[in-house]
C-alpha cells in the first residue's frame, strides 16, 4: 500500500498553516521552504476568484529524480516516500532538470550544493504521526492516508459536487501516477499551471538512457565526484588555517 495525500483546491484558503508547520517540523532554514503555496488569480473583474495551490514534491509512484540520479541520493520507499540522501548526493543537478515538476532546489548559497525538497515527513510517518503540513490544514484541504482509499474519496466528492469539481483527480495517471492527488474547481493545466504529462513516468526514459551509455553515466559520476571531494578537502583546509592577527610594535 502506498500513502498518500489528496489536496483540495476548492478548500485551501491560502493561510500559509502548512508551510510554516513543515519548518517548524523539519527545521527548515530561515528563507528556505519544502512547500510553497502558489496564487492564481482566475476570471475578471467582478467575477475573479483566487485558488491556492500547495505545492512540494508529488512522490511520484516512478520518480524520473530517482532514475535520473546516478549514485542513488533519492530513494523510493516502499510506503510511497522519495527521499533524499545528502551524504551520497554529488551536486550533479541530474535529478533538478530530470523532475517534471521543478522541485529539487538546489541551495545555491552552500558550497556543496545540496537540494532541500519535502520527504513527506517520513520520520514522523514512521513514528506513528502523519505529515505536519497534513495536521496543521484548519479547513481540511489536505487529508493524509492510503492511496487506493483517497483516489476512491476524490471521485466520490467529484460525484457528490458535479457543478463544484473538474472531473478530473490529477496525480491519479499523470506522470504514471503520483502520490499527491489533487482536486480543483478550474483545469489543472490552464490556468492553475500543471504540467500536462501522459500516463507513462519520464522515469523510463531516464532509465533507457543510463543503461544504453553506462560508461558515460559513471564516468560522469566519477568526475562529479572528483570535483565534489576536491571542493570539500579545499575548505577544510581553509577552515582550519585560524586568521592571523597582526599586533603594532609598541616599542618601536
Ligand atoms: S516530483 Fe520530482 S522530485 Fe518529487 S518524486 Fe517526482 S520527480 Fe522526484
Ligand atoms: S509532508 Fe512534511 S516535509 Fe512534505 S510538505 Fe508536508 S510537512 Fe513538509
Ligand atoms: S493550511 Fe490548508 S488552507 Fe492553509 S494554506 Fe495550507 S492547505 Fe491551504
Amino acid at each position: 500500500m502506498t500513502k498518500a495525500m489528496l489536496i483540495d483546491i476548492t478548500k485551501c484558503l491560502g493561510c500559509n498553516a502548512c508551510t510554516q508547520a513543515c519548518k517548524a517540523a523539519n527545521n527548515v532554514p530561515e528563507g528556505m521552504f519544502r512547500t510553497k503555496i502558489e496564487e492564481y488569480e482566475v476570471g475578471t473583474f467582478p467575477t475573479v476568484s483566487l485558488n491556492f495551490v500547495k505545492s512540494a514534491c508529488k512522490h511520484c509512484l516512478k520518480p524520473a529524480c530517482a532514475s535520473a540520479c546516478t549514485v542513488g541520493a533519492l530513494q523510493k520507499t516502499a510506503d510511497g516516500p522519495v527521499v533524499y540522501d545528502s551524504q551520497k548526493c554529488i551536486g550533479c543537478r541530474y535529478c533538478m532538470y530530470a523532475c517534471p515538476f521543478g522541485v529539487p532546489k538546489f541551495e545555491w548559497h552552500n558550497q556543496l550544493a545540496l537540494i532541500s525538497k519535502c520527504d513527506f515527513c517520513v520520520n514522523r510517518v514512521d513514528g506513528g504521526e502523519g505529515p505536519a503540513c497534513a495536521q496543521a490544514c484548519p479547513f481540511g484541504a489536505i487529508t493524509y492516508g492510503e492511496r487506493d482509499d483517497l483516489l476512491a474519496e476524490a471521485h466520490t466528492r467529484i460525484q457528490a459536487r458535479p457543478d463544484h469539481y473538474v472531473n478530473h483527480v490529477y496525480g491519479e495517471r499523470e506522470g504514471g501516477g503520483l502520490s499527491i492527488l489533487y482536486l480543483s474547481s478550474e483545469p489543472f493545466e490552464n490556468p492553475l499551471g500543471f504540467p500536462q504529462l501522459g500516463d507513462t513516468s519520464p522515469a523510463y526514459a531516464n532509465e533507457e538512457v543510463m543503461h544504453a551509455t553506462p560508461t558515460v553515466a559513471v564516468g560522469m559520476a566519477l568526475a562529479l565526484s572528483g570535483i565534489y571531494w576536491t571542493v570539500k578537502r579545499r575548505n577544510e583546509v581553509k577552515n582550519r588555517l585560524a586568521p592571523v592577527t597582526v599586533e603594532p610594535n609598541k616599542e618601536a
